[in-house]
């Protein structure tokens, strides 16, 4: 008889208001302007959807200078981009789309009067991140200090920044972690200026929290998404500091550890930001091969946010 096995789904999960936005943007370039279609960068992090938007007609890049056809659209990923990066197709005389996700420009606009208003801005977040990279890249980089870790704040020398301080954070950061960091830079700073609103994103909060909740009930837990998204990789750190140790990710086409899996009661799944529902469903059905599940959705809350595709693609 095949072993009984509960999967909890951890509910918000998957694709954002922001990574919707991002590949509907290409999906609507590429019906408007033909193919190909240029894309800085993966459009989201994920390697199923880059795939996808490939035999559509996307080529990815890097760098501009990496565009053979100058006459044809360009899309900025939703992770953001430096304004050198702007600048340089305007220089080209290139025709570029920006899909960075308006709660990332949010950010920029924020660190940029900041440093209009005479502040010193650390931003809070992961070395070369795209987004840590657009975001330190709004700033001149004497303006502009990262940290990434509590030991990081600890040493940093206060002597450093002169002028009145205020923070900033990438979007996709572990929300703990993050207060953690802010405890030590106030201490540091008391009277350091903090965001109006949240730099960590709504989807990246709940996602977490949903996961926090399913955690401790269960054996194993699974993040589908991939190796090079932030938010996946913090849903897995979420996931065992909650209690659960064996946690692990799920990137595209990876195989499950269906021997260990066989032997646990319950399992936990979700999915990152940047992934689409359709991997976790084929996750569930490969266990579905091996056990007899059954399932509960566990709704932390229901997301309403979406954001408008810029004007000339409606
Ligand atoms: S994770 Fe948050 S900031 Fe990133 S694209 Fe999604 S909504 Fe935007």
């Amino acid at each position: 008889m095949a072993k009984e096995l509960k999967i909890l789904l951890a509910s918000p999960r998957g694709f954002c208001a922001g990574v919707d936005r991002a590949i509907e943007i290409v999906k609507k370039t590429l019906i408007k302007y033909g193919s190909p279609v240029y894309v800085r960068h993966e459009i989201v992090h994920n390697t199923q959807v880059v795939e996808n938007l490939k035999k559509l007609g996307a080529i990815f890049v890097e760098e501009l200078s990496e565009v053979e056809d100058s006459s044809r659209p360009v899309i900025f990923s939703a992770h953001g981009v430096p304004k050198s990066v702007p600048e340089e197709a305007s220089t080209k005389k290139m025709f570029y789309i920006d899909a960075t996700c308006p709660l990332v420009t949010k950010v920029h606009r924020e660190a940029e009067s900041l440093h209009k208003n005479g502040y010193d801005v650390i931003l809070i977040g992961h070395k070369n991140h795209p987004e840590v990279l657009g975001t330190m890249g709004q700033l001149p980089k004497e303006a502009i200090k990262l940290i990434e870790t509590v030991k990081h704040a600890q040493n940093l020398n206060v002597n450093e920044l002169k002028k009145p301080v205020a923070y900033v954070t990438q979007t996709t950061l572990s929300v703990d972690d993050t207060k953690d960091i802010i405890e030590v830079l106030k201490g540091k700073f008391p009277e350091i200026k903090s965001p109006i609103k949240e730099d960590i994103c709504y989807a990246t909060t709940n996602r977490q929290e949903a996961v926090k909740k399913i955690a401790p009930l269960c054996d194993m837990f699974f993040v589908v998404g991939s190796k090079n998204s932030s938010n996946s990789q913090r849903l897995v750190e979420v996931a065992k500091k909650s209690g659960c140790t064996n946690s692990e990710l799920i990137p595209f086409n990876e195989k499950l550890p269906i021997d260990a899996i066989i032997k646990c009661e319950k399992i936990g799944i979700t999915s990152g930001a940047s992934a689409p529902e359709r991997l976790v469903q084929n996750v569930i059905s490969e266990i579905k091969k091996h056990c007899n599940v059954s399932m509960e959705e566990v709704v932390l809350t229901k997301e309403k946010v979406t954001f408008k595709l810029p004007k000339h693609l409606n």
